[in-house]
């Protein structure tokens, strides 16, 4: 049988070999059965039978989800238990069979009545539901129509998976027990989508936009992900699975020889000095972060915190988990950015269902509204920020109304400490992240107000292009070279430097060498990437003259298109690199 290579796009380097987990966590087809009026005692027995399976299954699942994630997200599976024991969901269940419905099409047709009936419930508590009956639906149709188990948190033990679904959410990407899965392949997603993020935190190899992959695809099967290339290899032929392993071997050789420079200073060939900072996304990545050779945190996306939960973090764990990051960073500064959440980082069933999540109620928007969840994040940062040189950062701003709100909120909190009598630090410097085309236009009002930018190339390229960064169907559009995102970030960069502000990137452009050029040649002295990009990133910079990147960011600015932009920056950085 002939191989088959589906093309994707590379999320996160590296090449695996490895058994195919299929994860089709999506409510299933349910055909329109009707059954005889002798059948329908058996039909309500196969109905209990299965919801007392589901529950049991349930009662598992949320002894691993405690075992890996903690009580808190585990807690999220206790709800669900009861949904599938509410007396009246059953009594009304019962009444559909009893109109000779087939058990499966009964329960597919009450939870649609009582997910719409709770979407629409004016009660947040019952809206918040709706994920979790979603859950439920799934859950038990699986089990009535003898679908296979696709429990989301129950990766078989001891394999090095890859997994392989539509779109795997952060909620569900933290419920997984990783040290089971070797990688990630999706049919949705971008270089751009939170799931790519993550699974470059992670370290683990991810290959996203491989559309139709899981109809090509059964659990168990091996394939091969060559994320470095951004393919999926289908019944790999002998000879490709040595070619694979060869050349996962020769990479793990050049990031070795590469982490070698992880201890050299990031300066051009022509002496200008670039700082290098790391994203952190999780606390647990922070000690390996500190090593990396990086000089601080440029961005801590805190909302990793908050998604894959059913309930906020208090302001005692937060304190934690920020203290564990500045600590691990021993002096150097370290930028916190308060909760992003919302767009494509969601809690477990905690927000209502929006059409445009990416223009919705996001970032900082939610952190205004809700100034009780605002005032504890910040309470808890102004107490870690005893430990070290901590910035706050605050995302998704399109006003200084924004910015003086939060400012607000945060004298505030520092009101609140100090009644409490607890240490913290007052004068934490306030920054915002620039990632909206009205932030870069009103920029120079907003650096009055404010001690620093960060450029969100991601956000910035999804609104100035309006092209959504996460769908996978638009990702060739995706163009961070187009020479109007180019001349929003020129413009920022000028600005910073009238103001005497620092202004850094911290999208994903900082992380790729062609566009870290371009980078440098439009002035940006501060970029912050991936830990694992440090050395590489260090090795470009050492390769390259900052006036070259000069030349060549300009010529790029006044090309017509990304293309063009793209032709000549690659020209110019090939020649440096030669
Ligand atoms: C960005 O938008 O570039 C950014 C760094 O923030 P996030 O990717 O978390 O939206
Ligand atoms: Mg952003």
């Amino acid at each position: 049988m002939t191989s088959l290579t589906l093309p994707g796009i590379s999320a996160s380097p590296g090449i695996v070999v490895g058994p195919v987990h299929l994860l089709k966590w999506v409510v299933p087809d349910v055909p329109p059965r009707m059954i005889a009026e002798s059948a329908v005692a058996a039909e309500l027995g196969r109905l209990h039978s299965a919801l007392d399976r589901a529950v049991e299954r349930l009662h598992s699942v949320r002894e691993r989800a405690e075992k890996n994630a903690g009580p808190a997200e585990a807690a999220i599976f206790d709800v669900q238990v009861s949904i599938i024991e509410d007396a009246e969901l059953r009594r009304r269940v019962e009444d559909v069979i009893r109109q000779n419905f087939a058990a499966e099409r009964a329960f597919d047709v009450v939870m649609l009545e009582w997910r719409e009936h709770f979407a629409r419930s004016t009660h947040e508590m019952m809206r918040e539901r709706v994920g979790d009956l979603t859950d439920v639906q799934i859950r038990v149709l699986s089990l009535l129509l003898d679908l296979p188990d696709y429990d989301p948190v129950d990766l078989p033990k001891g394999t090095h998976a890859i997994l392989v679904t539509h779109d795997l959410t952060p909620s569900l990407t933290l419920q997984l027990d990783r040290d089971c899965i070797a990688g990630i392949a999706t049919e949705a997603g971008t270089r751009t989508s939170h799931v790519a993020i993550l699974a470059r935190s992670l370290g683990l190899p991810a290959v996203v936009g491989l559309l139709d992959a899981t109809s090509q695809l059964t659990s168990g099967e091996r394939v091969i992900l060559d994320a470095t290339a951004g393919v999926l290899v289908v019944r790999p032929t002998e000879a490709e699975l040595k070619d694979a392993e060869a050349r996962a071997h020769v990479e793990r050789s050049e990031e070795k020889a590469l982490a070698r420079l992880a201890g050299e200073e990031a300066i051009t060939a022509d002496g200008v000095r670039i700082q290098l900072l790391v994203n952190v996304d999780l606390p647990e990545e922070a000690a390996g972060a500190a090593t990396s050779g990086a000089e601080g945190v440029g961005l801590m996306r805190t909302e990793f915190l908050v998604v894959g939960r059913a309930t906020m973090p208090d302001e005692e764990e937060q304190y934690q988990a920020y203290a564990k990051v500045i600590k691990a960073f021993e002096g150097q500064p370290v930028v916190i950015r308060t909760f992003d959440v919302g767009g494509d980082k969601l809690p477990i069933g905690g927000f209502p269902h929006e059409p445009n999540p990416f223009l919705g109620w996001r970032a900082i928007r939610m952190c205004l509204d809700e100034p009780e969840i605002f005032r504890t994040q910040l309470r808890a940062l102004l107490r870690a920020a005893v430990h070290g040189d901590v910035r706050i950062m605050l995302p998704l701003i399109v006003t200084l109304d924004e910015v003086r709100e939060a400012r607000g909120l945060l004298a505030d909190a520092a009101r609140e400490l100090a009644v409490r009598g607890v240490p913290y630090r007052a004068d934490v410097p306030l920054g915002i992240m620039i990632e909206t085309p009205a932030a870069v236009i009103t920029a120079d009002t907003l650096a009055k107000e404010v001690a620093f930018f960060s450029i969100g190339t991601n956000d910035l390229v999804q609104y100035t292009l309006a092209v959504d960064r996460g769908n996978a169907r638009l990702a060739t559009r995706f163009t961070p070279l187009h020479p109007a995102v180019l001349r929003l970030i020129n413009r920022t960069a000028e600005i910073g430097r009238e103001h005497g502000l620092n202004v850094s990137v911290c999208g994903e452009m900082a992380s790729e060498p062609l566009m870290a050029f371009a980078l440098i040649g439009l002035g940006l002295r501060t970029l912050s990437v991936a830990p694992r990009s440090v050395p590489r990133m260090k090795q470009i910079v050492r390769g390259i003259h900052a006036s070259v990147a000069a030349e060549a960011a300009k010529a790029a600015l006044d090309a017509g298109t990304a293309f063009a932009a793209e032709f000549i920056l690659r020209e110019r950085l090939s020649a440096e690199l030669a």
